[in-house]
């Protein structure tokens, strides 16, 4: 039996697959990339329309590059909207967020059963009940891992459905997260991005903290880089910045969501900070390690973003000194808060307002680059060979050329980032 897996969405979905798949080749099922598969895993995305519409899309084009398979949906869309990927021609098992651990046994009943009928059915219950934390690990590329350490939100932003996706905040053991981390060196792995929903607020259903997480991790041997994927700016506390600046294995790459500059959209939103708070953590950063690569995400015409509040977030916005921007338009969601409030952003004043984020977001990348000619940097490199090329990132995020030298491949490299090539945006070396 074979089994092919599809992954939308965050780096979270792409490590819960690969723990799936570990599960299913332990049942003796192999991987299958090929088409014709048996069993097909789509593990979809709800993060904005957008995403909904595209896994449907890739449902239906799973089911004709493997017209025989059994289809099995599971992830946040199949949490959210179990009906509609129930309904979709070819769907045989809708599996939400609290049965996503199980499939396997799913699939294992299954292989058991006599009659071998496809499993069917739709299987997902209050995002409330969802208490369990399932470990997972994923090897991105040859280098670098991602690590869940926790999931879930207990914030319930205005905007957002990823507490009704994901359920309550919970986490793994520090104790467990290491030993993965462990088994990440001992394949070789040279980095693990820690990731998450709200990785910040780590601790909750086992009593630690995420700054106990970070010491802990830095202790463990070979692996030479650790980053952290996204973290809130109200849990971004003074401790947790001096560590990463004395840590020679936490990556000077800070990724925070903003969502807006104007603080009267951060109320709407139901953010928990003012945006004074957040150019603090900032100026905080650039203090300590001052060729840090800052990344902020915004979104772009949420309900209650007037003209006026839009200018004053792109003044702030502008005077912020990080190095890019992730832009989001904004989407409405069921059941959230956000589809309360009376004013709302035309599409294409959200589509303008995008573009004008993004084009910010274009000339603060290209300044950060600037600023780093002349700098010394270790790189590591990953496999990836595209014409006698090999590419790697710096801790600072930044991106390196190289010709390609197998022997320092997956290697911790200094470098010195004298050739800037502002059109590929990436420094030659
Ligand atoms: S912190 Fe807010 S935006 Fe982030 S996942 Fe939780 S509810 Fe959503």
């Amino acid at each position: 039996m074979t089994a092919a897996y599809y992954t939308l969405g965050c780096k979270l979905n792409f490590a819960e697959t690969s723990s799936i798949g570990k599960q299913l080749e332990a049942l003796g099922i192999e991987k299958e990339t090929g088409g014709n598969a048996d069993i097909c895993i789509v593990n979809t995305c709800s993060v904005t329309d957008i995403a909904d519409r595209k896994c449907r899309q890739a449902i239906r084009r799973i089911k004709s590059l493997n017209p025989r398979a059994m289809i099995v949906v599971t992830g946040c869309y199949a949490q959210l909207n179990p009906a509609a990927v129930g309904g979709i021609d070819g769907v045989d098992l809708v599996l939400g967020t609290g049965e996503k651990a199980k499939l396997a046994e799913y699939i294992a009943d299954y292989m058991r059963s006599e009659k071998k009928t496809n499993l069917s059915g739709v299987k997902a219950g209050a995002a409330e009940d969802i208490v369990e934390f399932s470990p997972s690990c994923s090897r991105g590329n040859r280098t670098r891992y991602f690590l869940k350490v926790q999931d879930g939100c207990d914030y319930y932003c205005s905007y957002c459905a990823i507490p009704f996706a994901r359920g309550k905040s919970r986490n793994g053991s520090i104790k467990d997260i290491v030993k993965m981390a462990e088994s990440v060196a001992i394949e070789g792995g040279k980095e693990i991005v820690l990731t998450g929903i709200n990785i910040g607020d780590f601790g909750k259903s086992t009593n630690e903290d995420f700054f106990q997480l970070i010491r802990a991790l830095d202790k463990v041997d070979k692996v030479e880089r650790f980053r952290i994927s996204s973290i809130e700016p109200n849990l971004l506390t003074g401790e947790i910045l001096e560590f990463i600046a004395s840590s020679g294995k936490f990556a000077p790459h800070f990724h925070i969501p903003l969502q807006s500059g104007s603080d009267n959209v951060l109320k709407l939103m139901g953010r928990r900070y003012k945006k004074a708070l957040f150019a603090e953590k900032v100026s905080h950063i650039r203090k300590l390690i001052p060729n840090a690569f800052i990344g902020v995400d915004v979104i772009a015409g949420s309900p209650g973003e007037t003209n006026e509040f839009f200018k004053e977030s792109l003044l702030f916005l502008k005077e912020l000194p990080v190095a890019k921007l992730h832009v989001f338009t904004y989407s409405e969601r069921k059941g959230t808060k956000a589809l309360e409030i009376n004013h709302r952003v035309s599409p294409e004043e959200k589509k303008d307002r995008s573009r004008q984020l993004i084009d910010l977001s274009s000339n603060k990348t290209l300044d950060f680059y600037r600023s780093q000619v002349g700098k010394q940097q270790q790189v590591i490199y990953e496999h990836s060979v595209k014409g006698g090329k090999m590419h790697g990132f710096t801790g600072n995020y930044l991106k390196i050329e190289s010709n390609h030298d197998d022997s320092l491949v997956n290697q911790l490299v200094s470098v010195t980032l004298n050739v800037l090539s502002e059109q590929d945006l990436q420094f030659i070396v």
